[in-house]
């Protein structure tokens, strides 16, 4: 179901760079760490020296060869690599190494969940291909007074370019499209989706178009590098698509910029064709042969996948499908989850707790699951301690918040706090009796039919109990003495 913004529809493709988690370069020894003094990194390979040859890392290659299993795509047993030539003074080759006409994984899709409005809607998302490449280095224009230098460090650095067909229709789904590929590629380590260190960046494609017409010209936000700048520059663009598309202007193809501090998307250059880059297969690197056994033996060897880990807990654990799929936002979360449900038998109840409070407190700190004070086991036992009605949900968040504060362990903090829950009827009883005796007015209305008069007296016996009776169990006793 398409949302339609003023009358049109909005179509967006994906092309994403992910920068492989590899210790040396596509095509030679060079290290690919990040942060290091320019040109430290870059070898003779790096730098197109002449006389100098590219030799395939087949780690880069089994990475690949980990996301095409990933998102179920075809992966080619035999591929072949390309130039792609322009001029850019980062790249001293005159040429890029990728792949062009064979690229190694073909198809593929990716499904995710997306709230609209109050319901959950799956949505998959076609991929086209991804295919290896080498990344260029840098210009720097600031390091150098009054002149910009080149930094060939990056050149050569591994990338998967994963291309999407133009499924999405809103900046939401896009959106949810770029964070459920994160997660994937992160999940199965090939990548670090580090977005500042620009390990993981997106390119959108957006056009507009009417409902059921052609699909319009599109223009390519570059290198987007935030999940928040992406939803805004798509958002922005569709918007200047319809104001010029309104207005008789014909949108140009283009690539654009996003600016962060204008909001805005503002054009680079003119979009080159592939006829442009005048590829052709690299006579410097054979094909790219993958035997079934190798594919065999990585998906042997891949730990379980988020979506597989999600349908799972579905059905072992009874859990929503919004849940689920919460809980597999990383390794980290899902194993957490899965320590806390064992380990107390209430998977909901973890469920709740860890998308609840654990995640607010951990938000607030700017902390992963990994630094939370509070452990899995702790975490079992609080829910345990709310189940055998020790303490109420209300204790129970104070008792959290002990041991987030790292004040002792669950029975001492409800000790120490005085939390444990009035389970003896005799005591309650007698709070009771002497509420409704202060409040008489209530206690008539009530009996004259007004069920809102009682809510007059729960508040004061809580009170009176200092949040310690079990409102159940107040509910109960008042009901039997009011008749
Ligand atoms: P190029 O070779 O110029 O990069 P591709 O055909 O590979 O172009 O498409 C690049 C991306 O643009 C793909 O993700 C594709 O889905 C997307 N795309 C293609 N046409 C459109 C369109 N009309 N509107 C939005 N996205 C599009
Ligand atoms: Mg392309």
């Amino acid at each position: 179901m398409s949302k339609l913004v003023q009358g049109y529809e909005v179509v967006i493709g994906f092309e994403t760079h992910a920068q492989l988690s590899t210790k040396s370069k596509i095509f030679s020894r060079a290290s690919v760490a990040f942060g290091a003094e320019p040109n430290t990194q870059a070898c003779a390979v790096d730098m197109a020296l002449p006389g100098t040859l590219p030799v395939m890392n087949m780690g880069a290659v089994e990475r690949a060869i980990e996301f095409g299993l990933a998102i179920n795509a075809h992966i080619a047993e035999r591929s072949i690599f390309a130039r792609k030539n322009y001029f850019y003074p980062d790249l001293p080759k005159g040429y890029q190494i990728s792949q062009f006409e064979i690229p190694v994984v073909q198809g593929g899709e990716v499904s995710f969940f997306l709230e609209v409005g109050k319901e959950t809607v799956r949505k998959t998302v076609r991929l086209e291909r991804a295919h290896l490449e080498e990344d260029a280095g840098k210009s720097l224009h600031e390091d150098f007074i009054g002149q910009s230098g080149i930094d060939l460090n990056r050149a050569g650095t591994p990338l998967l370019e994963i291309v999407t067909q133009p499924d999405m229709r809103s900046s939401e789904e896009a959106v949810a499209y770029a964070k459920e590929l994160h997660k994937i590629v992160t999940w199965i380590g090939i990548c670090d989706g580090n977005m500042q260190e620009g390990s993981f960046r997106c390119d959108a494609n957006v056009s507009v178009r009417k409902p059921g017409g052609e699909l319009g010209t599109r223009r390519e936000i570059k290198n987007l590098n935030s999940f928040k700048f992406m939803q805004q520059a798509i958002d922005y663009e569709v918007r200047w698509q319809i104001d010029q598309i309104e207005d008789g202007i014909a949108i140009q193809q283009a690539t654009v910029l996003f600016d962060p501090d204008t909001g805005e998307t503002r054009a680079m250059r003119t979009k080159e064709d592939a006829a442009d880059y005048r590829y052709f297969p690299d006579p410097d690197l054979p094909p790219l042969v993958i035997g079934r056994d190798w594919v065999e033996r990585v998906k042997g060897e891949m730990a379980e996948l988020p979506r597989v880990m999600a349908e799972r807990f579905v059905r072992d654990y009874a859990l929503p499908e919004y849940d689920a799929t919460q809980l597999t936002q990383s390794k980290a979360v899902a194993a957490y989850f899965e320590a806390t449900a064992k380990a107390c038998g209430q998977a909901k109840l973890a469920s709740n707790w860890i998308m609840g409070e654990v995640s607010r407190r951990l938000n607030a700190s700017e902390m992963s699951i990994e630094q939370a004070p509070v452990s899995a086991a702790q975490l079992a036992t609080l829910i345990g301690r709310i189940s055998d009605n020790t303490i109420s949900n209300n204790a129970a968040r104070q008792v959290f918040e002990g041991l987030w504060n790292k004040e002792g362990e669950v029975d001492a903090i409800i000790e120490a706090k005085g939390l444990k829950q009035m389970n003896d009827t005799g005591e309650l009883e007698k709070i009771i009796d002497d509420v409704l005796a202060a409040h008489p007015k209530n206690v008539e209305e009530f009996k004259a039919g007004n069920a809102k008069a009682l809510n007059g007296l729960v508040g004061p016996i809580m009170k009176a109990s200092k949040g310690k009776a079990n409102p159940a169990q107040v509910n109960a006793l008042l009901m039997k003495k009011l008749g």
